[in-house]
């Protein structure tokens, strides 16, 4: 039996791309190294499944050629994404925060119903198949592994990239597309919490606030981002370290990260602020102004560090003071140490380069008949449901092409037989 097309993968690029090739009448094979499919989807979002997010655009992506990202979430958003699942019977219910979740608040839900339409649609899906080569073959392709070999007339990595690699995706599908001459950007943790040797903050582990990351690269403004931030005992994570540890990691140069812990003002508004409170409130001690804007126990570290007494009452405060304090709150220079790596990274940065792939299909401009779509490229989104909608909207526009591949070589055989 030879496959119309063999998809190495099944995590959620591979299981959009094989439903969607299969619904278009393509005979599919679907591999996956692990015991079972799916493993990020079911532990993504906090089990939840973060599916995608009410607004979604290229901005929301890193990759050095971020066109393609424009082109391939053009063809397939997230108002796509919403009706796919609407029609595999799974309501995605929007939080305030614009994130997309299951209903059930359960990944399983999402797994489920993949797996369920994958069966549906006729996909031959085998699991504990780890795929270790490919070679091209009279027909298209061989697919090897210990104990197999099949072959297919198009062949599609979907094999993620190297974050979690528990979980099956441990680089090996960078090696396959290697083996054809493919050429990689380089890969680093993305979406990793930072670390940390400051004891003090890490003495403040569980505690959340909002606050704004910038990175200094060269003392240059490099990369900032507004979000949840959450002390923790080896340092710090939440939505607004994890955003920044890629552009930490891939900064060259002396790097610094400087946190804002008062999203709602910047220096000159708290300058304003404070110095209205010291006419207005002069005997308001300043433990008691920091708290109305910050946890205590972040007050009391930023009181420490600056050496500044917080029994004080405003109009003890001198200018100069005031100024560091300011400062400090602002513009807090945070220790990091490093990143916790692919461990522990949600998503991979860097990957097959998209300079050797057709923009509208991902097939390969090196081999005809090899396709990629999800983590294994290029790409990486931030936090919010945007990897997720990077798999989807890839894996069905390699899908798509897929079947128009097939019905012009069907036309062409027609016209050649009169
Ligand atoms: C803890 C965590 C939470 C996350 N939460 C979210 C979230 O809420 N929202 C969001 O958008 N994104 C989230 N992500 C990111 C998201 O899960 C990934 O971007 C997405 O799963 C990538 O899909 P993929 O199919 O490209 O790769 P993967 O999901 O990594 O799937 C690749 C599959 O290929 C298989 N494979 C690898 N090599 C071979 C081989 N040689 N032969 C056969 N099979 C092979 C692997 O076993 C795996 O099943 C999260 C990630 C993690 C780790």
């Amino acid at each position: 039996m030879i496959y119309d097309v063999a998809i190495v993968g099944a995590g959620a690029a591979g299981l959009m791309t094989a439903i969607r090739a299969a619904q278009g009448g393509l005979r599919v094979l679907l591999l996956e190294g692990q015991q079972k499919p799916g493993a990020k989807i079911l532990m993504s979002g906090g089990n939840r499944c973060n599916v995608t997010n009410r607004s979604v655009s290229e901005k929301d992506f890193n990759s050095e050629k971020i066109i393609y990202v424009r082109h391939i979430l053009k063809s397939f958003g997230n108002t796509d994404t919403i009706k796919f699942f609407k029609d595999l019977g799974v309501e995605l219910i929007p939080e305030f925060t614009g994130k997309y979740f299951p209903s059930t608040n359960s990944g399983k839900t999402i797994l489920n119903a993949l797996l369920n339409k994958v069966e549906s649609e006729g996909v031959t899906l085998l699991c504990d198949y780890k795929v270790k080569a490919l070679a091209s073959h009279i027909n298209g392709f061989q697919v090897k592994g210990d104990q197999f070999h099949f072959e297919a007339k198009n062949i599609v990595l979907t094999t993620g990239g190297l974050s979690y690699p528990s979980t099956g995706s441990d680089g090996m599908g960078y090696r396959l597309a290697q083996s054809f001459g493919h050429s990689m950007v380089e890969t680093v943790p993305a979406l990793t919490p930072l670390t940390t040797d400051d004891k003090d903050l890490k003495s403040l582990s569980g505690i959340t606030l909002e606050a704004q990351l910038t990175l200094l690269v060269d003392g240059k403004k490099h990369f900032s981002c507004r979000g949840s931030f959450l002390f923790t005992h080896f340092g710090y994570s939440g939505p607004a370290a994890l955003n920044i540890s890629r552009h930490w990691t891939k900064a060259q140069g002396p790097k610094q990260i400087i946190a804002n812990f008062i999203v709602d003002h910047d220096e000159a508004s708290l300058q304003k602020y404070l110095s209205e409170l010291q006419q207005k409130s002069a005997r308001r001690s300043l433990m008691n102004v920091l708290t109305e804007l910050m946890p205590q126990r972040l007050a009391d570290i930023i009181f420490r560090k600056t050496r500044i007494d917080s029994s004080m009452t405003m109009n003890q405060l001198s200018r100069e003071s005031r100024q560091i304090l300011i400062k400090r709150c602002v513009q807090y220079p945070l220790d990091v140490t490093g990143v916790l790596g692919f461990s522990k990274a949600e998503v991979t940065a860097g990957g097959i380069d998209l300079a050797e792939i057709n923009p509208k299909t991902l097939e390969s401009r090196l081999v005809s008949g090899l396709f990629f779509a999800g983590e294994i490229l290029d790409v990486d989104g931030r936090i919010g449901g945007y990897n997720f909608q990077w798999a989807w909207a890839s894996g069905n526009a390699v899908a798509q092409a897929l079947i128009k591949k097939q019905r012009s070589q069907y036309e062409q055989k027609d016209h050649q037989n009169g």
